[in-house]
């Protein structure tokens, strides 16, 4: 460990808080990241993930609440006395340096005997794969190569936390899955304690042990990939979850958690998502895998549709079918299907989510011909 480091057990955010003027940027966050964690924070453009990161970094002060590292209160120490490691989107390496001296840079600093900085040096290296690019200066280096000096330069401290704000967004698709890779690798390896910032919902899950979805500065969900895939808790974590197909419909029964959807055309049997549905309008959630194509009519749950879209997308194809009331369902399915073929769908009841209806609802433009005609 770096001089300025001590392990935790855990850090503990305390109803975090920043406001910017008079707006709140970030409110009342509440988490324990555990040692070894990896935690990525996951939301939309603006949601205050950046400015939740900064929190923990110390590069801004927190209007409201407290940081704790195990007993100790770190939200009034300064940034490099964190002893946390940094990692951004512009990589901010040292141009002039090689990228064996910018690995080195932060161990010289902490003035360490020179076997000692290179042969921490030279592991960090390993670790990112840079061994053959040691000499060279970032500028000739690629995108993901500097990407790694920069993982590197921040690994080689062994700091208590690592830090990353979107660190692949500046990459090309085919990277920015190497890179994925590359960092749970050195997370595995390393143990390292990860905070993770991401509008990605699929690098978050992939990467991260658990994940904070973030809206308007608030917190929608903590919970690990498994959990937030299959239960979101409200509609609109199910939308940043990939429930593309979420519909206005009108909840005829409730009874314990079985919810009884209709409108647009169909007539549904759902699972009801937190104490609040109640009979009157509702929001359904469904994921396009979860929908499928069957030949026979189901007795239950059973949609008709025509295929208006086919997307192919390697073993499967996305596919896009309208009912007859014009609602459009979203439908990812192994099978061959064509625009203008007729269809029947279903869903099994524990995969229709439906949630209370919220006064944003609005955001939600679903195209059916009831609201078209009125
Ligand atoms: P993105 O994915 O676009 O980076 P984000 O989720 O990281 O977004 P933040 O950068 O944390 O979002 O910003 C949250 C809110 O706080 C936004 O509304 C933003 O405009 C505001 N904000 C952030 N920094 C400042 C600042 N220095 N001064 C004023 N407002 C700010």
């Amino acid at each position: 460990m770096s001089a300025a480091v001590s392990a935790f057990n855990e850090l503990r955010l305390d109803g975090v808080g920043r406001r910017f003027g008079g707006v709140d940027a970030l409110t009342d966050l509440d988490l324990t990241i555990r040692a070894g964690e990896f935690i990525a924070l996951l939301g939309p453009s603006g949601c205050g993930k950046s400015t939740a990161l900064n929190c923990i970094a110390g590069l801004l002060p927190l209007t409201a609440g407290s940081i704790w590292q195990d007993e100790k209160r770190i939200d009034t120490v300064a940034p490099e006395k964190r002893g946390f490691g940094m990692v951004f989107q512009n990589y901010a390496l040292f141009p002039h340096m090689s990228v064996r001296r910018n690995i080195a840079f932060g161990l010289q600093m902490q003035r360490l005997s020179r076997p000692e900085v290179s042969r921490r040096t030279d592991e960090a290296i390993r670790l990112v794969q840079l061994e053959e690019h040691v000499g060279k200066l970032p500028g000739q280096l690629s995108g993901g190569q500097q990407q790694r000096v920069a993982i590197a330069r921040a690994v080689v401290l062994e700091p208590a936390l690592v830090l990353m704000d979107e660190p692949l967004s500046n990459l090309d698709a085919k990277l920015r899955l190497e890179m994925r890779t590359e960092i749970r690798r050195l997370h595995q390896s390393l143990g390292l304690t990860t905070v993770y910032v991401t509008h990605d919902q699929e690098e978050a899950l992939s990467l991260a042990d658990r994940l904070v979805v973030l809206r308007s500065g608030r917190v929608q969900q903590i919970g690990t990939p498994e959990e937030l895939h299959a239960r979101p808790e409200n509609w609109h974590v199910a939308d940043f979850m990939g429930y593309r197909n979420l519909l206005t419909l009108t909840a005829t029964e409730v009874s314990g958690g079985r919810v009884a959807v209709e409108g647009a055309g169909m007539q549904l049997v759902g699972t009801a998502c937190g104490d609040g549905v109640r009979e009157g309008q509702v929001i359904v959630a469904l994921r396009p895998d979860d929908v499928e194509i069957v030949d026979a009519t189901p007795s239950g749950n059973a949609i008709r549709a025509r295929v208006e879209l086919v997307e192919y997308q390697g073993k499967e194809r996305a596919v896009e079918a309208r009912t007859g009331a014009g609602q459009v369902i979203h439908v990812r399915t192994p099978r061959r299907v064509a625009p203008g073929d007729d269809v029947t769908l279903t869903i099994d009841p524990s995969r229709v989510l439906v949630y209370p209806s919220t006064d944003d609802v609005g955001e939600l433009a679903v195209p059916t011909l009831d609201r078209v005609a009125s």
